[in-house]
């Protein structure tokens, strides 16, 4: 197994703390005390889950261990965003969908990864030891480089000029420094003062009137959008909240990722299966899977009150049962799309934040390969024949994906959001693949990528499936208020009786969409509403989210 310490020597690891809510997840769902306990007359009350990705499943996981009874819900697939699509006739050959790259920083995810005994590796990312070998390839012309340093120097001020308008501009250190040593009431006070700036500004706002990159060439701009910082291009982002893309940097999301041997997809459907040590209520041997003999309930079509109070949800079948609480973890914009949501359930403000979410799109196209050919060397310069490329042609990101000398290959050709993702909506699979090898032809003239290709190829558009309508959430400029309403949601005391009992969770719920971890603790956050709601309470010894919610949580900003 590989290690995953990103560590640098002498100081402690960033992890996903705050900045918006510094609570220790990790710890919580470390601690020997358990997250908590519900009354015992509560015991075996059912709760709807409705969609059985990381969100739901985790949350259906840890409701199960406080001894009540999750009644999972799915319309598509189990596992959601964690998609990781299977080539036909080779064995544990696949094709990440979804997320494929976590960082290590996410600690609760690694937590259930963990728990379940699954080996991770490095991502093969640009500039990275795992990768071996990086081209970029911009305006015609292509770079080969194992490091930033073997790129021209213009790379190197672009990297340097973002560097600096960080530390300019948001006191980069300082609140890194704030999340290594979990020191909650440094970190609000740092973040605190950049909300209401930056949530009114977007990330090419921040880019160009930064002084580092306003004293730099446009094209120092343009590169930095096209090659960005650990990932690849981050243009698309440009029209985005700059808030969320501090979050990112922040917290080390875009550093330090690693895949998951096997599929990601192993996660969820690990969560699904996994019998858990303790169990308040439930016999031993009791999973998720057992409870529901098997399968999921199918999709949901239907929340509203019943006369009993309860909450009736009604599946796409026309079977109605009745819940005191239900926790949707579907894409927001599906309340409204497929699912008849009752409007009394949410207050006006929160359909406002709810519709308004706003989703980024995101294509990914993926071929199996005979062998990983790319490391075969150019017998002219010596180097690797094809590498991990971005570029600004149609593809903008290809990586490449070794699964040993003995086994296929495989080739993400393209992975793109936005306007480069739009490009292939409409087109289907072969067109995809086709559009994708000439881009890379004009990269690799001498490489017959095509030759190398085995089985079917396997592609997505998440804004396609009417189960997502997008990939993730992208907040826009003004959006801090719409996210700090959502986010607090599980927090229940206040709110009208007509309301109570409806818990969200998920990525669009979440301060880091895009990023697993977001969902996980964003379903942490319901199960602790949802303990609450059954009359439960944490340990004193362990306080929940909504325990620290009143001291530690988000800033509100003024309607
Ligand atoms: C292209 C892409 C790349 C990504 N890359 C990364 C990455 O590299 N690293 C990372 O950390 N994260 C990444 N993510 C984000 C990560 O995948 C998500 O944050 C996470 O999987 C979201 O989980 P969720 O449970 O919130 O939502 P989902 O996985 O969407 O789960 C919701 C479920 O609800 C179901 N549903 C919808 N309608 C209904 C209904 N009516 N009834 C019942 N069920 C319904 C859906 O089918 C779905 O299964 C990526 C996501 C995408 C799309």
């Amino acid at each position: 197994m590989h290690q995953r310490h990103p560590h640098t020597p002498g100081k402690k690891p960033v992890t996903l703390f705050g900045p918006d809510f510094p609570f220790a997840y990790d710890d919580w769902l470390e601690h020997p005390a358990g997250l908590g306990s519900i009354p015992s007359g509560q015991y075996g009350q059912e709760v709807a889950i409705v969609g059985a990705g990381i969100a739901g499943l985790v949350a259906a996981y840890e409701l199960m261990k406080l001894g009540l009874k999750p009644v999972v819900y799915e319309a598509s697939k189990m596992g959601g965003r964690l998609r990781s699509e299977r080539f036909e006739g080779a064995a544990g050959v696949i094709a990440e969908l979804g997320g494929m790259r976590f960082p290590v920083s996410s600690t609760a995810f690694y937590h259930y990864v963990d728990k379940l005994g699954l080996e991770t590796r490095p991502f093969p990312n640009p500039l990275t030891p795992a990768s071996g070998s990086t081209v970029v390839d911009l305006e015609g012309t292509s770079h080969y480089a194992e490091t930033l340093d073997d790129l021209p120097e213009i790379f190197r001020e672009v990297a340097q000029a973002w560097a600096d308008a960080l530390e300019d501009g948001a006191r980069f250190s300082e609140i890194q420094d704030a999340i290594r040593e979990r020191d909650a009431a440094k970190l609000k006070a740092l973040w605190n003062e950049l909300v209401p700036i930056w949530d009114d500004r977007t990330f090419y706002d921040f880019v160009a009137s930064s002084k580092a990159f306003s004293r730099l060439s446009y094209r120092h701009r343009e590169i930095f959008g096209q090659v960005g910082f650990g990932t690849g291009g981050w243009d698309s982002d440009f029209p985005n909240s700059m808030l969320e893309i501090f979050r990112v940097v922040m917290t080390n999301c875009d550093d330090h990722q690693h895949l998951v041997v096997g599929g990601v997809e192993q996660v969820p459907c690990g969560i699904w299966s996994h019998v858990p040590q303790q169990c308040a209520h439930w016999p031993a041997g009791t999973s998720l899977a057992s409870l529901h003999h098997g399968a999921p309930r199918p999709g949901v079509k239907k929340i509203a009150r019943a006369s009993s109070g309860n909450l009736a949800v009604t599946d796409y079948w026309g079977d109605t049962r009745e819940y005191a609480a239900v926790l949707t973890t579907c894409q927001s914009w599906l309340l409204t799309t497929q699912i008849e949501c009752e409007e009394a359930l949410f207050s006006q403000k929160m359909w406002m934040a709810l519709d308004r979410t706003r989703y980024m799109q995101s294509s990914k196209t993926f071929v199996m390969v005979d062998r990983p050919f790319w490391k075969d060397k150019d017998p002219q310069t010596g180097r690797d024949v094809m590498s991990m490329t971005l570029t600004d042609r149609l593809t903008r990101g290809t990586y490449l994906l070794d699964n040993g000398d003995d086994k296929p290959g495989v080739i993400c050709l393209s992975y793109s959001w936005m306007g480069d993702a739009m490009k292939m909506l409409p087109h289907p699979v072969e067109k995809r693949v086709q559009l994708a090898l000439s881009a890379l032809q004009k990269v690799y003239p001498k490489v017959d990528i095509a030759g190398h290709i085995i089985g079917n190829p396997i592609t997505v558009s998440w804004e396609a499936d009417p189960h997502f309508l997008g990939a993730f959430k992208g907040a826009l400029p003004g959006h801090y208020r719409y996210n700090q309403r959502m986010y607090a949601h599980f927090m229940q005391d206040e709110m009208p009786a007509e309301q109570r009992g409806m818990f969200i969770a998920g990525d669009d719920v979440s301060w880091t969409p895009a990023w697993v971890e977001g969902a996980v603790q964003t379903s942490l956050n319901a199960v602790w509403g949802i303990m609450r709601h059954f009359g439960g309470a944490t340990h004193a010894q362990n306080p929940g989210p909504g325990d620290c919610f009143a001291e530690l949580g988000p800033m509100q900003l003024p309607d």
